[in-house]
């Protein structure tokens, strides 16, 4: 039988039959030992075969995968050499941002996109509380929203209070399996509350990706919100950083700079101060956005990608 993984405690599995039963499985002996690169060989949106144990008690056991459309991992705490699936086929990650209260950084956005880059997964830009905000304001977050549309992501700005938004929210959730990110406070659990009010959330709740608050959730999960419409929340994806990447590696999840890829002087080139650098030009030449350039030169530069 087919079945969705969709929670995780690290010993068995919930999985979601075609009826929408809840079964608890373990795994096949043989599988914990299929793949030595991973510490869990299942995760939280996998797409397994499996059979059922035990009827009355629902128990089942998993006896294969899928295969994946992506995964996010991140290096095991206890064995660096392996990496701990934190998800699996996820369909997009959207990072929810507001420019106050609390205040997100343009630095702190382009680093998630880079991660979702990284493991190929199409990251979605939502400026939250527009409520609180006046014209001004209003006018540079739609020049930030230009931006990330012309970059290829999908971008919009929302209100919980005023409503603004909201509907596009829920249609780019439908029939998706998606990743929320953003620091405590911008609103997530109650944007997601605005359109699943049956699932009734906890605000705070729902912490992923990048979460800077206290995170209870020892268990990887996924809810559904609508039929086929699920947000997965995960332990650990908030502390995902760019700790696995070189820095070579990073010019390729800009699309603006992966689009100039060949065209400097020296192959190698990380855009830094070499001579004859075609990002640099473009830079200059307002083809490339400061903003962006700058978060990818602290990306660079930065301690994040050494750790
Ligand atoms: P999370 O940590 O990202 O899940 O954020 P919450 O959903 O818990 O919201 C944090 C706080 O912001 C709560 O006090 C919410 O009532 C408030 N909040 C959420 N959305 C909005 C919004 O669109 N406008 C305003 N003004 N406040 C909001
Ligand atoms: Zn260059």
């Amino acid at each position: 039988m087919h079945g969705l993984v969709i929670r995780s405690t690290g010993s068995w599995y919930d999985i979601r039959d075609a009826e929408g039963q809840i079964w608890q499985c373990r795994l096949r002996g043989k599988f914990k030992y299929q793949d030595l690169k991973v510490t869990n060989p299942v995760a939280v949106g996998d797409s397994v075969y499996w059979e059922i144990e035990d009827e009355t008690a629902q128990k089942g056991v998993i006896n294969d995968i899928l295969p994946r459309r992506n995964y996010i991992a991140r290096k095991s705490v206890h064995k660096s050499a392996h990496a701990h699936l934190l998800a699996a086929n996820v369909d997009q990650a959207i990072i929810v941002a507001t420019l106050t209260f609390p205040r997100t950084s343009l630095g702190f956005i382009d680093r998630l996109l880079v991660v979702a880059e990284s493991f190929r997964i199409p990251g979605v830009v939502i400026f939250n509380k527009q409520d609180l905000f006046d014209d001004e304001i209003k006018a540079y977050q739609q020049e930030l929203v230009d931006l990330y549309n012309r970059l290829g992501y999908t971008c919009f700005t929302t209100s919980s209070v005023t409503g603004e938004g909201v509907d596009t929210f829920q249609k780019l959730l439908q029939g998706k399996v998606s990743v929320l990110s953003g620091h405590s406070g911008v609103g997530k659990s109650t944007l997601v509350n605005t359109i699943a009010p049956d699932l009734n959330l906890r605000t705070n709740e729902v912490s992923t990706f990048a979460n800077k608050g206290v995170h209870t959730t020892t268990f990887a999960e996924m809810f559904e919100l609508a039929p086929d419409t699920f947000i997965i929340d995960s332990p650990g994806i908030k502390e995902l950083g760019l700790s696995e990447m070189e820095k070579e590696e990073i010019g390729h999840y800009f699309p603006e700079i992966r689009d100039l890829i060949g065209q400097c002087r020296f192959h190698n080139c990380l855009h830094i101060d070499e001579p004859k650098c075609a990002v640099k030009e473009a830079v200059e030449a307002g083809k490339i956005a400061m903003s962006r350039f700058e978060s990818y030169l602290s990306m660079v530069g930065g301690e994040d990608n050494r750790r």
